[in-house]
């Protein structure tokens, strides 16, 4: 196969467009074109009146060796590189079944390399399975009543079942890992796109369909998950795992588990950190979500093309820098979504976003937060950064009315220093309800003040960012995890002997996609130790 960089074509190309610009590119007749795949799709809205996309091709042609070495001159062609995913060595079960605790991103794709490499793994999950914990998850949407094991934040699939499901990385990928990711989740049911959409996303509909077909494979590959099934305790002997606790009262002997927990198993860090696991507190970052009509985004980003089918709803990315150093930037948006209550303890309002598959709703929102550093959280206690988080959700709770209501601030309110006392052309999508208020009293105050200087700023590079009907609900707290459970480079506990940390809660990835690579590493990593 030949890989071709950089094939731009206008948008609203032609259907048949590539089949005439890649032996155009290659300089070869159209009959010699074997076949070719989309690596790579993504679009360029830089220019309004010239959007185009740019594509990434592979290419099956005649006599392709003697092609590639007659035309080395064009640095955008060469020989596709390997995308398979070579699977680790089987392993061998010395006695005992590792366990995973977390059926997240992370906890599933661990489960699934340990199982396809013919162990046998228990994947233990304090919430419920995920038909049951959409149930509970509508009722509170609908309700307000919470049900602190069964949440948007605990239960099978994780924190990113409710999501927009994007499934953009930063990270960096020399072992096909992402694809190992991306191709399981189409083998499961995700529509195929997402194997080169740069943008990809899967939307919560979706997302629950496949994570049930991922639990499907690792139990027939002989693997187990137990719902409604929380770590609440290790046993340990000279360092070392022997076993660990379950809903307080059952022993289940264990020499290995992956901590697959997520950013929000708070009693669980505790119980973490008094048996001895070494941690500490992490900086992460805290704002709002921001909510505009979609319609506005799409405006803006695309202009006169904004209401062609092709293009779907936009997205945008920004970020400003305060004299003081703090950065402010939107995080996650979600085109088409809705703001969500994402709570997952009494007490606390938290609010993140979703979108279904279609992101047909009528706003748009994301995260606007600020960075907080470990120096913020008033001492370096590994769990500060929990307390600091529990105490701005409290305010938020209070000021919403202890109903799990958010407070909501219109943006110009926001800006002009007084409270909302209702709401404009922008309807609050985040249910059960919302109470305008001031939000000044439930931020703190460098956050306040850092958005206060962003959003005009970001209004420059994105016209109506600051439109006064704007919303801004709080708080959004739970963007990354305030808690690092430190890992030697064999991804093993710094303190306890066949404990590996793991994924977003132990400080290791953020995000969908990061999260499962980095279940797909420890159990590489495992999968090594027991092969010697
Ligand atoms: C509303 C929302 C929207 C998001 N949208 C996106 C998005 O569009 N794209 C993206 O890339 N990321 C998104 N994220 C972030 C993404 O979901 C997380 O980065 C990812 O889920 C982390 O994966 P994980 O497996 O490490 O942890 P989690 O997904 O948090 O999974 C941890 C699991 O461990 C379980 N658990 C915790 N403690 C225990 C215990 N003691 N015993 C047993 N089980 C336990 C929990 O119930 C949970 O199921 C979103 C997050 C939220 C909350």
């Amino acid at each position: 196969m030949i890989r071709i960089k950089n094939i731009v074509l206008p948008f609203d190309h032609e259907p048949d467009a590539l089949e005439r610009e890649i032996p155009a590119r290659l300089k070869i007749n159209k009959s010699h074109l074997k076949g070719f795949s989309i690596f790579r799709k993504s679009l360029d809205a830089r220019k309004k009146s010239q959007i185009k996309t740019v594509y990434t091709i592979d290419a099956e042609i005649q006599d392709e060796e003697r092609w590639l070495s007659e035309n080395q001159e064009d640095p955008n062609i060469g020989p596709s590189p390997d995308m398979v995913y070579h699977e680790p060595k089987p392993g061998s079960v010395p006695g005992l079944s590792p366990v995973i605790i977390g059926t997240g991103p992370c906890g599933l794709f661990a489960g699934l390399i340990l199982a396809e490499a013919g162990l046998k793994p228990l994947l233990i999950e304090r919430g419920k399975r995920v038909d049951e914990r959409v149930r509970d998850v509508r009722q509170f949407w609908e309700s307000g009543t919470l049900l602190p094991e069964s949440n948007v934040c605990f239960g099978e699939g994780g924190a990113g079942t409710f999501s927009d499901g994007k499934l953009t990385t930063q990270i960096k990928d020399r072992r096909n890992r992402i694809r190992k990711v991306l191709t399981e989740l189409v083998d499961c049911g995700a529509d195929p796109e997402i194997l080169y959409q740069a943008k990809a996303h899967i939307g919560t509909d979706h997302l629950i369909r496949i994570i049930q077909q991922i639990r499907d494979k690792i139990l027939s590959l002989g693997g187990q998950v137990r719902f409604e099934t929380r770590l609440t305790g290790l046993e340990i002997h000279q360092g070392r795992i022997i076993g660990i606790r379950v809903n307080d009262d059952e022993v289940v002997l264990a020499n290995t588990a992956v901590l697959a927990l997520g950013h929000s198993a708070r009693d669980t860090y505790e119980m973490l950190h008094a048996s001895g696991v070494s941690m500490e507190a992490k900086p992460f970052s805290l704002g709002v979500r921001i909510e505009h009509p979609q319609t506005l985004i799409n405006q803006t980003q695309y202009g006169a093309s904004h209401s062609h089918p092709r293009l779907g709803p936009a997205e945008y990315k920004l970020v400003s820098r305060c004299p003081d150093g703090r950065a402010v930037y939107s995080f996650c948006m979600c085109p088409g979504g809705k703001v969500i209550a994402s709570s997952s303890e009494p007490g606390g309002v938290v609010t993140n976003g979703m979108s279904m598959h279609a992101r047909h709703s009528k706003n748009g929102n994301s995260a606007l937060l600020v960075n907080v550093d470990v120096a913020d959280f008033g001492n370096s206690h590994p769990l500060s950064g929990v307390v600091f988080q529990k105490q701005w959700e409290a305010k938020a709770f209070v000021m919403g009315g202890r109903n799990y209501f958010a407070p909501v601030q219109r943006v110009g309110d926001f800006l002009a220093g007084k409270p909302s006392l209702s709401f404009g052309e922008v309807v609050p999508s985040y249910s059960p309800g919302v109470t305008p208020c001031d939000l000044r009293e439930c931020l703190p105050g460098f956050v306040v003040e850092a958005l206060a200087h962003a959003i005009p700023k970001m209004d420059q590079s994105l016209k109506g960012f600051a439109m006064a009907d704007g919303l801004m609900t709080a708080v959004e707290s739970r963007s990354s995890s305030p808690v690092r459970i430190l890992r030697t480079d064999d991804f093993e506990s710094q303190s306890i002997k066949g404990v590996y940390p793991a994924g977003e809660g132990a400080g290791y990835a953020g995000g969908i996609v990061s999260s499962a690579v980095d279940g797909i590493r420890v159990a590489e990593a495992l999968l090594a130790k027991l092969n010697g």
